[in-house]
């Protein structure tokens, strides 16, 4: 699941029990609930195809992807580059649960990261220039977005691999996949803000992995953000066939907006406080999962 970029049919909306008092920190209430949803059906819509891709698959395919990192990117230790290695183990430390995984660098000038997961073990690979440009609480962001497809096990359901497998699935259970995958990207941008504690620095960096700028006001991106995903909520409303712009119109406003509204019950749940909401989070993935259903119903490929 790369950063950059990356989603919805009507289903009922649950959030998980809470936990509190964490002490080891309970993330599954941050998933975003239509994710949740989507992986009740695809369960049940994949249950053939997963039991052909046997474990031992995944497991070569996550060797592979080491083996990859260790030829042919750089792996941060606290010895070669310090403080990119305690950024990297406080967002390991904030999500506690004996989380481990090595951190490889590849020298791109592309705003992008990924990781190579199977269940909870995995590497974190980010290009050379996130390091570069990013302030420690943006890096804190990605590596936390990063993270987070680690502990919600997004591997589960491995897109590209289900896909180019040629026993197949029908046009709905790929259609039902590429919105999964969208929705996994509102989960994990949940986690990077718990990682990093602070909307304007996970905006700052969704703002700087879109648009490629860097050094603008923190209040002028809030507001540009806010700007353009009313225009977006609004051209839903008024085109009905939507395909033509949507593939340069990317989820990131979205992406925004989802971050904005669960913004103080993430950042409650990161100080204990107490003041996290369920009650809040599920009005708004309601807001989030019915903007994705309308591009959904106004006929959007999700994967373009
Ligand atoms: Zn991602």
């Amino acid at each position: 699941m790369g950063f950059g970029i990356s989603g919805s049919s009507r289903i009922t909306y649950h959030v998980s029990r809470i936990t509190y008092h964490v002490i080891t920190m309970d993330i599954e209430p941050l998933r975003f609930s239509y994710e949740s949803s989507l992986i009740g059906v695809l369960t049940v819509q994949l249950a053939p195809v997963m039991s052909q891709m046997d474990s031992a698959r995944a497991k070569n395919l996550l060797n592979a992807g080491r083996k990859e990192l260790l030829g042919n990117a750089v792996r941060i230790t606290a010895d070669l580059l310090p403080e990119i290695h305690d950024i990297y183990h406080s967002c390991l430390d904030t999500l506690g649960g004996g989380l481990s995984g090595d951190l490889f660098v590849r020298q791109s000038k592309e705003y992008n990261a990924g990781v190579f997961a199977q269940g909870k073990k995995f590497d974190v690979l980010i290009h050379s220039a996130l390091l570069n440009d990013f302030t420690p609480d943006g890096l804190r962001f990605v590596f936390g977005h990063e993270l987070g497809h680690v502990v919600f096990e997004h591997s589960r359901f491995p897109v590209r691999d289900i896909l180019s497998n040629s026993g197949g699935v029908s046009a709905d259970t790929a259609d039902l996949l590429f919105r999964w995958s969208r929705a996994t990207e509102v989960s994990a941008d949940r986690v990077g803000l718990l990682c990093c504690g602070k909307l304007t620095s996970a905006a700052k960096a969704l703002f700087q992995t879109s648009s490629g700028l860097s050094g603008i006001d923190s209040d002028r991106i809030l507001r540009s953000f806010r700007r353009q995903y009313e225009e977006l909520e609004a051209q839903i409303r008024s085109v009905k066939d939507t395909r033509s712009w949507i593939c340069s119109h990317p989820m990131i406003p979205i992406r925004f907006k989802a971050l904005e509204l669960a913004a103080l019950d993430i950042l409650a749940l990161r100080q204990q406080s107490g003041g996290f909401s369920r009650k809040g989070f599920q009005h708004v993935d309601q807001q989030i999962a019915a903007i994705l259903e309308a591009l959904d119903v106004n006929g959007i490929p999700w994967a373009c």
